[in-house]
């Protein structure tokens, strides 16, 4: 496994392995590897013959009183975590390379965007937009891997590279959870043990939504507020968000009925943790 910093090298070598006839799979993260993104690593070695992962924390996807400073980070241990799970090429690009001085393009993704985590996280789709197209086009993929974890970034993606005529296959992997079942999240470091404890509860409620509308609960105000309760209950939760949409425009519903997703965001203290379910109703 090799460690690519420089733009030029790393589109170099992608250039390469294409002359060689060789597919690339990217997985793009931010880095503090965990095993939902090694999941995604996984399913690239099936799919493609070189396996690219980025790591870069993109600070134009950060909100002003948001987190880039305080990302956890460390490249060294990443750098093990990818090398056994059979990561071809790390790039690690610079901050300054990727936004160069008198940087001035975005690529907006509208629509799809408006709703949950959009809502709260303005100009957060528009960062992570624009970096992923950055390293469609240095890295120059046949697949990229997102987790469903980010679901509304995942289609946004998809959706992206639709519009946009990008020859890239984008696919999307189940969310790997904790024993607990919690999603795992490389935000989880920040929770202290109790936060830890009661973290439990997005993934709790989400099941018992669940296990409400196999029951035949059709009213969508009815199983957020069970959800919202269940939330509640935990003392360090405080709610930013508990939805119900339809699964392909993520748009507010009232009844349930077709593809759903239920997505939650929801603080402990100042980390803020989403999760989601999709369920399909007849
Ligand atoms: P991040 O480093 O958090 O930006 O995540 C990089 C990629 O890994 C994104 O496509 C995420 O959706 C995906 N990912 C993060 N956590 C998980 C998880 N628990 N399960 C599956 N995929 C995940």
């Amino acid at each position: 496994m090799k460690t690519i910093e420089n733009i030029s090298r790393m589109s170099t070598f992608a250039k390469m392995m294409k002359k060689e006839g060789k597919s690339i799979g990217l997985v793009p993260t931010m880095g503090y590897l965990h095993d939902g993104h090694l999941s995604l690593v996984k399913a690239a070695k099936k799919h493609t013959d070189v396996v690219v992962m980025s790591i870069f924390v993109n600070p134009i996807q950060f909100g002003p009183k948001e987190d880039f400073e305080e990302y956890p980070r460390d490249l060294k241990h990443d750098e093990e975590m990818a090398r056994e799970a059979g990561v071809d090429v790390i790039f690690h690009p610079l901050l300054k390379d990727i936004y160069p001085e008198g940087y001035a393009t975005y690529v907006t993704v509208e629509k799809l965007t408006s709703n949950l985590c959009g809502e709260s996280r303005p100009g957060h789709f528009r960062g992570v937009a624009t970096v992923v197209t950055k390293l469609f086009n240095i890295v120059k993929p046949e697949v990229a891997y997102f987790g469903q974890k980010d679901m509304q970034q995942a289609m946004m993606i998809k959706k992206m590279a639709l519009d946009l005529n990008m020859d890239i296959e984008i696919k999307i992997m189940p969310i790997v959870r904790e024993k607990d079942g919690l999603a795992m999240s490389s935000r989880n470091t920040y929770l202290s043990g109790s936060e830890r404890r009661d973290a439990a509860v997005l993934y709790q409620s989400l099941l018992k939504a669940e296990t409400l509308i196999k029951n035949g609960e059709r009213d969508a105000g009815k199983v957020i507020k069970a959800i919202e309760d269940m939330i509640k209950a935990k003392e360090s939760a405080r709610i930013e968000y508990v939805k119900l949409v339809d699964a392909r425009g993520l748009k507010d519903i009232k009844t349930i009925t077709g593809e759903i997703a239920i997505a939650v965001a929801v603080f402990f203290s100042n980390t803020r943790l989403i999760d989601n379910i999709t369920i399909m109703v007849k």
